[in-house]
């Protein structure tokens, strides 16, 4: 006997996820749950799996599954597929284990031929309504099974229409010869008689969800949300119930709490007289489900009941989609819906003060990179006062954006690739679009709500987004947009600004400010005046009540120091002291520290330098105060300090008094063929010990001017790239000397540590050793990640992209850290290192500290903190918390 391919509605239920599909699944619950639900059957995904191990043949047995699972539909609801008599339709969808815009969507009112139309006129005694669904029928499966631009299609009908009349005036008559004509233009794309075999339609519709698993659109979106290529996708075939058979019918979506805002409120819209694909399309304005309410009071109540028990079934917000077939009720989909980062958080902290969730569920149902949102910038008010407003529309993605306006998403992505600032302003977008918007600043539409794809897909990418904006009339052949009832068009290339939060579209660029909750955080704004801000502090508290890991930040300046302490941060886990030194003459300062030639000349730029970091230090110190500061001796690569162009060379010449020319030849000498494995790191204070004597000094002075003061201080000095304990030791020496100096000279005894960044494959390999000198270990994993992968971080740009499109490596190393290779030097480190020292600190200071991912390596591999931006520190407290609960099993 061959595998069960096929499972029946009726056999299903949610757990079976990775077997049928989200959809499939959330069918089958709805059937078991007693929620009314046209019956069907799902083909597995495995189905879709063995389809492709077999070169894009069928499965064995898989054809006689479906042909019985249809025969059992059909005894249940007394109809019989391709029988002209009395007709069985159905809708055949795709549906992977995630929600996947970009593969197949759904064909409908297959079954349909001359022969079955006539039945189904009869029977309904309505043939406009049956020469509607057969036109309906031939437009999507010419576009989604056969490939044809769906323009095309659309262009007939607009021509039909006219310029008055919508798509319900169209005569039976008209809609039969708009199905002819579409069959023509299908021959002549294709050269394929349309299908009239009702079970050759269906061969068909299957093969063709198949084959869109692998089709570019759903090739691209798996790549950038990290889907795997072998989950496959499910196929359903449902019996079609009718949203189009007069006013008493109606089709719509809806989500059980607001997806952009997390208020709790029925949020959707519906057509009457229409079919699902009329909603997503955007052909005619939908109305608002509140609507519903008065216009069939029953079904709305009904419906809302569902959609509550619903929401308690699956204990998260439903996306659901309904049909209202002549005054009866019927579901059609549940989800999770997908929702802001700021609707994320909101309904995880009200479902846990509902009862509906525990703490943890809440934890775990928002993606790190989701708190990311409320920090998005906003519209200044005031510069908002002052601007043109062009049009308004439905806030439907988060932040705000300014950026020229592309009518074309192929456009959209060749420019942002150019460093250009884009906003995609389409009528509605499709999935094709994808690639455009995930380019773009900003998505903008002009018809649609908050259940379109744009205000989906933008939800799902934390873009802005304003969607339905009804004023914009779009021309995509002259590029310009007329907004209606003003005089104003703008073209393409224009600059506009796309408030995500008010929904408002201005002309020009319009002034962006922070985002309210770091407002409250920098105390311009109350707290109590936000209504963000607590939901934001009140779940991250809860994240700190679980995690283990600490959090520090990598901060250079006292600002971003205080910055990292209100985002949370438990300490500075890296001060890059020559990130200083980047700013006005300072840079000069160190160049001509640089170039000396003599001892002497360097301890004079010394000198200047000196009291800047002693201030610098003091400023940090002050900002954290209570909480260690890891302070790292200078580490620049030559390249990025010496003067760049004659201009440069000469204006350093002259500051230095000295000859251009003989500038020139130092600086000259000084060119590395490798700066990235060159004279950096501890090499300089290596063979210039007095640099790190100097910064020694300025440290422990200023510490020391501090903790006079009353400011607790706790340095940890950190020696850079380090391949050798005798490095380690020889700088540690100098450190420690110069703090016993200190110590003596100002009477204050500071405690501080002494450690190393572990970056240089070669000390994760000898970190026994290392451990006996260092009293810390912080991760360098950025030259680690560039030393173990014989990668120039400065030009692995050019050639990694290709890697990852790839799939030679499934994420870029220096994004996400590579736990297989580099992980291994990591975890071996921390061993090896805790066999010499057991109380041995560690921690992480590569840009990896605010990786997801990587943090709950780190947290499993036992380092005792991360350090990563201040402003990814709220990221790394979830992940840390995120990291302890996937540990736990319940
Ligand atoms: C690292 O190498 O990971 C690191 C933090 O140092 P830098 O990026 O300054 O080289
Ligand atoms: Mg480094």
């Amino acid at each position: 006997m061959s595998k069960k391919w096929v499972y029946l509605f009726t056999e299903g239920n949610a757990s079976m996820r990775d077997l049928l599909g989200g959809k499939g699944a959330g069918v089958a619950e709805m059937t078991r749950t007693g929620v009314p639900v046209p019956p069907g059957f799902t083909i597995t995904t495995e189905a879709c799996n063995e389809y492709y191990a077999r070169g894009r043949q069928f499965p064995e047995g898989l054809w006689e599954q479906t042909l019985e699972a249809l025969k059992v539909i059909e005894a249940q609801v007394g109809k019989k597929f391709g029988d002209p008599s009395n007709p069985l339709l159905v809708s055949v969808r795709s549906g992977a284990r995630e929600s996947m815009p970009g593969m197949m969507d759904t064909v409908l009112n297959l079954g349909l031929n001359k022969e079955t139309l006539e039945g189904l006129a009869r029977l309904t005694d309505n043939r406009r309504f049956a020469a509607d669904a057969y036109r309906r029928f031939i437009q999507l499966f010419g576009k989604i099974v056969l490939g044809v631009d769906g323009e095309k299609f659309e262009h007939v009908m607009n021509e039909a229409k006219g310029k008055d009349r919508q798509d319900t005036d169209l005569t039976a008559d008209e809609l039969m010869q708009i199905a002819e004509t579409f069959k023509t233009i299908i021959k002549e794309d294709t050269g394929i008689d349309f299908p009239e075999d009702p079970y050759e339609q269906l061969r068909m519709a299957i093969t063709a969800v198949f084959n869109s698993w692998m089709g570019r659109r759903a090739v691209d979106y798996r790549r950038v949300y990290k889907i795997p290529d072998t989950l496959g996708t499910g196929v359903n075939v449902q019996m079609m119930v009718f949203g189009n058979m007069g006013n008493d019918s109606a089709t719509g979506v809806a989500f059980t709490r607001n997806p952009a805002t997390g208020e709790d409120e029925l949020y959707g819209e519906y057509l009457v007289n229409a079919q699902g694909e009329d909603v997503v399309a955007g052909i005619r304005t939908p109305k608002p489900l509140s609507k519903l309410r008065e216009e069939m009071p029953e079904v709305y109540q009904q419906f809302s009941e569902i959609a509550k028990m619903l929401e308690r079934h699956y204990k998260d917000v439903q996306d659901v989609e309904f049909t209202i077939e002549r005054g009866k009720l019927w579901m059609l989909q549940t989800r999770n819906g997908k929702r802001t980062g700021m609707a994320a958080v909101k309904i995880a902290v009200d479902m846990v003060n509902e009862g509906l969730i525990d703490k943890r569920t809440a934890l775990r149902r928002v993606q790190p990179e989701m708190l990311n949102q409320f920090l998005f910038p906003i519209v200044n008010p005031g510069a908002a006062e002052h601007a043109t407003r062009l049009a308004h529309g439905l806030a439907a993605g988060p932040g705000a954006a300014q950026g020229r306006i592309v009518l074309d998403p192929d456009e959209a992505a060749a420019r942002s690739e150019q460093g250009e600032r884009v906003i995609l302003v389409r009528t509605e977008t499709a999935p094709e679009d994808f690639h455009g918007m995930v380019a773009s600043q900003a998505i903008l539409t002009a018809r649609g709500g908050l259940t379109s794809h744009a205000a989906v897909v933008a939800r799902q990418l934390g873009k802005c987004c304003v969607c339905g904006c009804g004023d914009l009339e779009i021309d995509y052949k002259a590029g310009t947009i007329h907004v209606h009832g003003t005089d104003t068009v703008l073209k393409a290339g224009d600059w506009i600004t796309v408030d995500g939060h008010s929904g408002w579209v201005y002309a020009g660029q319009v002034e962006t400010q922070e985002a309210e909750v770091i407002q409250v955080i920098r105390g311009q704004m109350k707290p109590e005046e936000s209504r963000l801000y607590g939901y934001f502090s009140t779940f991250l508290s809860w994240a700190d009540e679980v995690r283990r890991l600490g959090v520090r930040a990598n901060a250079d300046t006292p600002t971003d120091a205080r910055t990292a302490r209100l985002f949370g941060a438990e300490g500075i886990g890296l001060c890059r002291t020559e990130h200083m030194f980047f700013e006005g003459d300072r840079i000069d300062a160190v160049r001509e520290m640089i170039v000396a030639d003599t001892a002497e000349d360097r301890r004079k730029a010394l000198a200047k330098i000196e009291p800047l970091q002693q201030g610098d230090f003091e400023g940090i110190f002050e900002v954290m105060d209570g909480l260690p500061v890891t302070i790292r001796t200078l580490d620049p690569p030559l390249h990025e300090f010496l003067p760049h162009g004659d201009r440069e060379i000469e204006e350093l010449a002259h500051k230095m008094g000295i000859n251009p020319a003989q500038l020139k030849a130092k600086v000259e000498s000084l060119r590395e063929a490798n700066p990235m494995l060159g004279f950096r790191g501890c090499r300089l204070g290596i063979e210039y010990p007095e640099i790190t004597e100097m910064q020694a000094r300025a440290i422990f002075r200023a510490a020391a001017n501090c903790q006079a003061r009353g400011i607790h201080v706790h340095p940890e000095i950190m020696i850079p790239l380090v391949g050798d304990v005798s490095e380690l030791r020889m700088q540690g020496d100098i450190v420690r000397r110069v703090a016993d100096e200190v110590m003596a000279e100002t009477g204050q005894k500071i405690d501080y540590l002494l450690g190393t960044m572990i970056e240089v494959p070669r000390a994760a390999l000898t970190a026994d050793k290392i451990a006996t000198v260092a009293e810390f270990f912080s991760f360098g994993t950025n030259d680690l990640t560039q030393m173990t992968f014989g990668m120039s971080r400065d030009d692995a740009g050019r050639f990694l992209p290709a890697y990852v499109e790839s799939k030679l490596l499934k994420d870029d190393p220096f994004e996400v850290l590579d736990q297989e290779g580099v992980g291994q030097l990591v975890r071996m480190a921390v061993e090896r290192g805790r066999s010499t020292r057991p109380d041995l600190k560690t921690g992480i200071c590569g840009e990896h500290g605010g990786e997801p991912e990587s943090v709950k390596f780190c947290h499993r591999v036992g380092l005792n903190y991360v350090s990563c931006s201040p402003y990814r520190v709220v990221i790394a407290r979830l992940a840390a918390a995120q990291a302890v609960l996937e540990e736990q099993k319940d």
